[in-house]
């Protein structure tokens, strides 16, 4: 039987998928607070900065770029400016970043800004489409990081990451279509809070759910990651080695296990930081193998951040702790 994407993304389990979501976009956002790069275009809601900064990132590196993006900003500091340049200058200024045709678009969409709307940018992703040289990722990222506005887009670290999350594994090739994958953008963007839910899908795919060497092991939403299984068992598979070195150096110790607990008690749900989870139920969202056997170690580790003041343990009529003593089962487990 050929397994279609909507047989593995549970489209006609919307209780599921909306519970699946609303994880997501809680450990991406956390994770994006906690990881994001402080890059010079995440500082700045102007649009024409926004589409300079896109247009250079399209076939380049965010570390290559930043040079050449302060430069040619101090060149041709407003749209106006870019308008009204030679090309041969707008050129000259992107030499070295490569892909030059990109130059000559850019300074097309600008004298279209200039000449059709009279140096102001239009907000809408239509609009913006109709700008010579805007695609609909670039439309969509101006409008989402420029303005502000909920809309959803796709790079190829969204796509990925999307695909991955409702999907599975995208090799060796993607099963879920374009128009699945942006219903799936849509639906996950999170009202109200779409720049920094587009800017984390993009940083996510970049740092964290890479193309070749996804950290998997040490994954904030690895629990709720379709995918997981087959890399995880793939990465199993490998030789010690080159198992070792993809899933880091701390992969399994307890410092990676300390981390994992701490990070899943950042995600309680408000409901779940109130009464706190059970060690049972604590364990398998650090440890997807998690077993009865486990209980014990897993007591130790929390009693350990609790001393530490990372965690807060409610034990009514558990006894004191005492390592040679089974782990109580009753106890809750929260943040302090
Ligand atoms: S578990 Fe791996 S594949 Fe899934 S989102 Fe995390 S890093 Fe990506």
């Amino acid at each position: 039987m050929q397994v279609t994407a909507a047989a593995i993304c549970p489209a006609d389990d919307a209780a599921a998928r909306a519970a699946k979501i609303e994880s997501l976009r809680r450990g991406l956002l956390r994770w994006f607070d906690a990881n994001a790069r402080d890059l010079p275009w995440r500082r700045i809601r102007d649009p024409y900065r926004v589409l300079v900064s896109e247009v250079m990132l399209q076939q380049t590196q965010v570390d290559r770029v930043i040079p050449y993006y302060e430069a040619f900003l101090t060149r041709f500091p407003t749209v106006e400016a870019l308008a009204e340049a030679a090309t041969a200058d707008v050129i000259q200024q992107w030499a070295g970043l490569g892909y030059n045709r990109r130059a000559v678009n850019l300074q097309r969409t600008a004298r279209a800004v200039v000449g059709d709307y009279g140096g102001v940018f239009p907000q809408s992703v239509e609009e913006l489409r109709r700008l010579p040289g805007i695609g609909p990722y670039t439309a969509g990222a101006i409008a989402c990081f420029a303005f502000e506005l909920d809309v959803p887009f796709m790079d190829t670290n969204m796509r990925r990451v999307l695909h991955r999350w409702f999907f599975g594994a995208d090799l060796p090739k993607p099963i879920a279509s374009e128009r699945e994958l942006l219903d799936l953008a849509a639906a996950a963007l999170p009202p109200g809070n779409g720049w920094a839910w587009n800017q984390a899908l993009i940083e996510f795919g970049a740092l964290q759910c890479t193309a070749r060497k996804p950290a998997c092991v040490v994954c904030p939403v690895q629990a709720h990651c379709a995918a997981f299984p087959t890399i995880q068992a793939v990465i199993q598979a490998l030789p010690t080695g080159v198992r070792r070195k993809q899933e880091g150096p701390f992969a399994g110790s307890q410092r990676f296990y300390r981390g994992r607990v701490v990070a899943a008690l950042r995600e309680l749900t408000s409901e779940e930081h109130a009464n706190g989870v059970s060690l049972a139920e604590l364990g398998t969202r650090v440890k997807p193998e998690f077993a009865e056997t486990d209980l014990d170690w897993l007591h130790g580790l929390v009693r350990d951040l609790e001393r530490d003041g990372l965690a807060a343990i409610a034990e009514d009529g558990a006894p004191a702790y005492d390592a040679t003593e089974p782990a109580p089962r009753e106890m809750r487990i929260r943040l302090p």
